[in-house]
């Protein structure tokens, strides 16, 4: 996509030293380049594939959501510790600035087979991998991964042995 560039700030140090933080905020201030995004990720064959969609917290609900809506796929949530009600299957994972788990809800994820992993940014791999795992070990497929941004350098994609798309490469 021509120019999404423009609307990604890079905010260097940022949430710790070290860290060269992508804020993709920038995209939602312009709904056009917001809708041609969506349109343009909603044509990707991972999002094809796939009979539901499964967005990561925070960031990637933004992604996730209008990508349900525009290509009318289910979405589940995969969320941090403390914010899901209901039976969890959880995940433990490592961050490029720290560590956490993932959990989603079990009824919801025996609605549906196969899986689209949307998120904002893949950077070391380690949060989609954690997704990937929720899902693959639950006897559920994934069709592949989808970001806006992917951080070329950090080779996040070498954790998957499926499709793996980004919009961008920073
Ligand atoms: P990773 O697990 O290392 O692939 O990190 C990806 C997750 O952390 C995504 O949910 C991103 O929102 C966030 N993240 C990691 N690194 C960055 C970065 N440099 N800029 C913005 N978000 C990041």
């Amino acid at each position: 996509m021509k120019n999404l560039d423009r609307f990604i700030e890079t905010y260097d140090d940022f949430p710790k030293k070290g860290i060269a933080f992508k804020d993709l905020l920038g995209i939602m201030q312009d709904s056009q380049v917001f809708r041609e995004l969506i349109i343009k990720m909603c044509s990707n064959q991972v999002i094809k594939d796939a009979e539901a969609i499964v967005s990561i917290e925070a960031r990637g609900f933004i992604f996730g959501s209008a990508i349900s809506f525009h290509s009318s796929k289910p979405m589940i949530v995969a969320r941090k510790p403390g914010k899901l009600p209901g039976e969890l299957i959880q995940e433990n994972y490592n961050l490029e600035y720290g560590k956490n788990s993932l959990s989603i809800q079990k009824e919801a994820l025996k609605k549906f087979n196969t899986y689209a992993i949307i998120d904002d940014l893949l950077a070391t791999g380690g949060t989609a991998k954690c997704v990937a795992n929720l899902i693959k070990n639950n006897g559920k497929k994934v069709t592949g991964l989808l970001t806006v941004v992917e951080l070329i350098e950090l080779n996040g994609r070498s954790k998957f042995n499926f499709p793996v798309s980004s919009i961008l490469s920073a």
